[in-house]
């Protein structure tokens, strides 16, 4: 992991801190639906708020395209804010100029600002150095707590870091330190479970993880692409079966790193994908060509048990099979109750990440036993295709 400088390691008594957050928050009538984005930054804002910081919240809102467009204001996330944090938070109506620096100049040490939505100016996704300094020019100080959007060369999200010393905040470091003991350095044998619908979407991700991992699960849609590529029937089951050139490369791939690809032996089939559906369990050969393939078998199941008692590291993004209807959950919901209860045990490390991972997880209850859930979405599968993200370098060259 490259280095980065974290709370530890500066005195923000009597600083301007300027903080971004991830604050895009779900709302509805003008009131936040779920907190959890909230939730995740609360460490980071009280321990400033404690030590004596000014602390000036950046953040953005929906996609105001670098206009002022007023149902995209963070005001009401600023009171959402304030009343999960117990603490006054002000709000300032522009993130630059003079109500922004008006608003800074009144704040006692200790106390809370937000500024309004960054992307109310274009100079925000065009990481425009003007606008950068506009912002700068209220802070001593940079953090970047919101990994979830460091996957974008923002001027809040990366050109403040070269204007002002930076530091990761409590949640970027937490996600860089669990992102780093999954791939980065991480106690092998390594298992990666990669499903979801498409080959397509996820092939950096696949290409990337046979170099790094010792084990890889593909399960979901996408095996039926590699089942195909293999000569296997998959009768109507989503496939994409012009991809076989690239599932036999990714095959290849693997090979030549040492990568052992696991994929199923046996599957779930149903005639329609629907509730109520007659699902059968059966062998690979025996898929009819009216068969659709919507999870993976008890067979498949058992022997990524055996594979697991023996692994100390699992990666995860996308489930298994079809886990919005049962019982087409079930490879996914059997997989990961398992993945949690060997975490819980201390026998493994475990990460997940991924918006259909995190509702599989969630509907297994096994989320709260695996060692990290990511929740950063594109941010997190940037990370898993091997791509470095400039917030989080410019975090380390700072
Ligand atoms: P994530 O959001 O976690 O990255 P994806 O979006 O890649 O995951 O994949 C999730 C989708 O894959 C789900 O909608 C699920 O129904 C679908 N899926 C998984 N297995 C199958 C299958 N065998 N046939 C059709 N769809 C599948
Ligand atoms: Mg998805």
């Amino acid at each position: 992991m490259s280095a980065f400088k974290t709370l530890d390691d500066v005195d923000v008594k009597g600083k301007r801190v300027l903080v971004r957050v991830d604050l895009n928050v779900p709302m509805a009538d003008g009131k936040v639906t779920d907190t959890t984005r909230i939730d995740r930054v609360v460490p980071t804002l009280t321990e400033l708020s404690d030590k004596g910081a000014k602390v000036i919240l950046m953040a953005h809102f929906g996609r105001p395209k670098g206009a002022v467009v007023p149902e995209m204001s963070l005001k009401p996330v600023a009171e959402a804010t304030a009343a999960i944090l117990s603490r006054p938070v002000a709000f300032a109506g522009n993130c630059i100029g003079e109500e922004a620096a008006t608003a800074v100049a009144t704040l006692a040490d200790g106390d809370l600002l937000m500024l309004e939505n960054a992307r109310f100016h274009k100079g925000e996704e065009a990481n425009d150095p003007e606008f950068a300094k506009a912002l700068a020019a209220n802070g001593d100080i940079y953090v970047n707590d919101a990994f979830s959007v460091s996957h974008r060369a923002h001027a809040s999200s990366e050109g403040l870091a070269h204007l002002l010393p930076a530091y990761a905040g409590r949640s970027m470091e937490a996600e860089l330190r669990a992102l780093d003991a999954a791939l980065g350095n991480p106690q092998r044998p390594v298992l990666a479970v990669v499903g979801g619908a498409k080959v397509s979407t996820k092939l950096d991700l696949l290409e990337n993880l046979v170099g790094k991992v010792d084990r890889l699960v593909i399960g979901g849609g996408m095996a039926n692409t590699f089942l195909a590529a293999m000569g296997k029937p998959v009768g109507k089951s989503l496939c994409e079966h012009d991809l076989g050139d690239t599932a036999r490369r990714i095959l290849e791939a693997a090979k030549a790193a040492g990568c052992e690809v696991i994929l199923p032996k046996d599957v779930v089939v149903a005639k329609e994908f629907k509730a109520g559906a007659d699902a059968r369990c059966i062998p690979l050969d025996a898929v009819a060509d009216d068969d659709m393939i919507l999870d993976v078998g008890t067979d498949s199941l058992g022997s990524l048990a055996v594979h697991m008692e023996d692994t100390k590291t699992v990666v995860w993004n996308g489930p298994l099979g079809a886990f919005e209807i049962p019982p087409f959950d079930n490879g996914t919901v059997t997989a990961a109750r398992q993945v949690a209860m060997l975490t819980k045990a201390g026998r493994l490390t475990s990460v997940a990440g991924g918006g259909d991972t995190l509702a599989a997880l969630n509907q297994a209850g096994a989320s709260d036993d695996f060692s990290y859930i990511s929740t950063a979405g594109g941010a997190f599968l940037e990370w898993l295709e091997g791509k470095e993200l400039p917030g989080v370098k410019a975090l380390s060259a700072s």
